[in-house]
């Protein structure tokens, strides 16, 4: 949706932020409906609305109302790091929103005051709470361990799930570029995550349902909620995964961690047909890579986590 963030978090933006897109670079509203029509016409069933944070996009109400709209009713989720989203929750449950992914860190003020350069913990429970309220559910967490500076609080949000019915996942660190703060050798491997889950109780393997989510998920005996593991790095799931992502800049990804792209947004500009957007759709699922090279240093060519969506 934008590039833009309201949050500096350490592991994905660089402390003076990034240079902005400028108004013409970024996608239309009525451009990204064009794409996300020819999408849903070809098959796709969700969509998931990031950035940047995606709230802090002016119109985006309008937007998820339209998607939601469209006959084949896909579904629509968002990522969000919940800081806008206490005063956004019900409106947007009501255009259409079905459940959204809240990003979170650590559940220290400090801590959290530290990771994302911004003292509003409490404003993002908040919004989890308002969008549980507003039946945005299952709520879904997304929680990055990073070795020395929160893993030893993984216990902490897995014990949520006691509590409440909530999925909370915790993704592997990517080390994506040497200008961000946290190195390669932080990374908190899956293995080590699974290791301290299950020392907190009994964890059974949760069935997942389709091919479409990278979360292995797992619940604790007598939890309401679940726990997820994306192994991003380590483990490779890029033959599970069918995901596209288009920036906000109009660039069609066919993989987060690889640097190609196809340039819709000039095609847009330079009034290609339906037929010819859904080639591209269709190209960019046929280019998805066998898997992603991050450990050979080719990851995303040259873009921060806040310009592809996570
Ligand atoms: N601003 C929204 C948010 O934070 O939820 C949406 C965009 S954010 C780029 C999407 C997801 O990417 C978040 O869950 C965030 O934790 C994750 N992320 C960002 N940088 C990452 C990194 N280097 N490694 C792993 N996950 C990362
Ligand atoms: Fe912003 Fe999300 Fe990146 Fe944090 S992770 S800086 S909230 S885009």
């Amino acid at each position: 949706m934008t590039d833009r963030c309201n949050l500096r978090c350490r592991y994905c933006m660089p402390e003076g932020g990034v240079v902005s897109l400028g108004h013409d670079a970024i996608l239309s509203y009525e451009e990204l409906f064009r794409v996300a029509r020819v999408a849903v016409e070809l098959g796709v069933r969700k969509i998931r609305l990031t950035g940047g944070e995606p709230l802090v996009r002016k119109g985006l109400l309008g937007f998820v109302e339209a998607l939601a709209k469209l006959p084949q009713q896909p579904e629509i989720t968002l990522t969000s790091n919940g800081l806008l989203l206490a005063e956004n929750a019900l409106a947007l449950k009501e255009a259409g929103l079905a459940r959204v992914n809240v990003s979170l860190d650590s559940l220290r003020p400090e801590r959290f005051a530290h990771l994302t350069r911004c003292d509003a913990l409490e404003q993002v429970w908040r919004g989890v709470h308002s969008a549980e309220a507003a039946g945005l559910t299952p709520i879904k967490i997304n929680m990055v361990p990073i070795l020395g500076v929160n893993e030893d609080e993984i216990a902490d949000f897995a014990r949520l799930t006691f509590a409440h019915p909530w999925q909370v996942r915790f993704i592997e660190f990517m080390p994506l570029s040497p200008e961000l703060e946290y190195s390669t050798e932080q990374l908190y491997p899956a293995a080590n995550i699974y290791a301290d889950l299950q020392k907190i109780a009994g964890l059974t393997e949760v069935a997942r349902q389709g091919p479409a989510g990278p979360a292995r998920l797992y619940q604790f005996e007598g939890a309401q909620g679940s726990v997820g593991i994306i192994p991003a790095v380590s483990e490779h799931f890029c033959r599970e995964c069918n995901r596209l992502r288009l920036t906000a800049d109009g660039q069609l990804r066919p993989c987060l961690l690889a640097p190609q792209e196809i340039d819709l947004r000039t095609m847009l500009r330079a009034g290609v047909s339906d037929q010819v957007l859904a080639e591209q759709l269709e190209k960019s699922v046929a280019a998805k890579p066998q898997q992603h090279h991050l450990d050979k240093g080719d990851g995303t060519g040259g873009r921060h986590m806040q310009g592809i969506g996570g």
